[in-house]
């Protein structure tokens, strides 16, 4: 994505001085709207796609999960290969490493949270992994119904939610409490689908 914006947004000619503009506004000025809609319209068409954007979303849940599941999320086994940081511990359980996988599904804090997410949408099973799951909502809420733009809210929901606690812990030092973070989430959810 980044490349494709330097390489379609950037003109550089050599005999004037460098300016920067941007090609999917007329005039050139970069505004967020369209920043916005290029994203959305460029979007392979990969089989999450209908469960991360669609109308009445929350931008910045999805926004999130967008990340996360094109593996863009500065998750802690990348950072450690980068050279960033010196452990890899996770931040919500300081138990396993942290990587998308972990993070998300496998670790005993997300695990409660989704356990939670799920009774709420009367899904009486175990939460399956992170990529399971999302072939599951691909499968079963791909469509417009009120039942499928709720679940899909949720999924949603919980990914940012759990992304923000991390970081919480991470940048801010803040505690944890999976309970409180599930109440950010029904928030979230109920709020945008009343
Ligand atoms: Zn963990």
């Amino acid at each position: 994505m980044e490349n494709m914006f330097i390489n379609d947004c950037l003109v550089i000619n050599p005999t004037v001085p460098d300016k920067v503009i941007w090609k999917l506004q007329k005039n050139g000025v970069f505004t967020v709207n369209s920043a916005w809609k290029e994203m959305n319209s460029n979007q392979d068409r990969v089989s999450w796609h209908s469960i991360v954007w669609f109308p009445g979303q929350i931008p910045r849940h999805s926004f999130v999960t967008w990340l996360a599941l094109l593996g863009r999320l500065n998750t802690k086994d990348k950072l450690i290969k980068w050279g960033v940081i010196n452990s890899n511990v996770c931040s919500l359980c300081n138990q396993e490493a942290e990587d998308i996988e972990h993070l998300f599904f496998d670790c005993c804090f997300s695990a409660h949270i989704w356990g939670k997410v799920l009774r709420c949408n009367d899904e009486a099973r175990q939460k399956f992994c992170w990529r399971r799951e999302v072939s599951y909502f691909c499968r079963r809420y791909k469509g417009k119904s009120v039942k499928a733009k709720l679940r899909k809210l949720w999924f949603n929901a919980t990914v940012y939610h759990i992304w923000g606690a991390r970081n919480n812990v991470i940048f801010n030092q803040g505690g944890i409490d999976a309970d409180m973070i599930f109440s950010k989430i029904e928030f979230d959810v109920k709020n945008r689908a009343s």
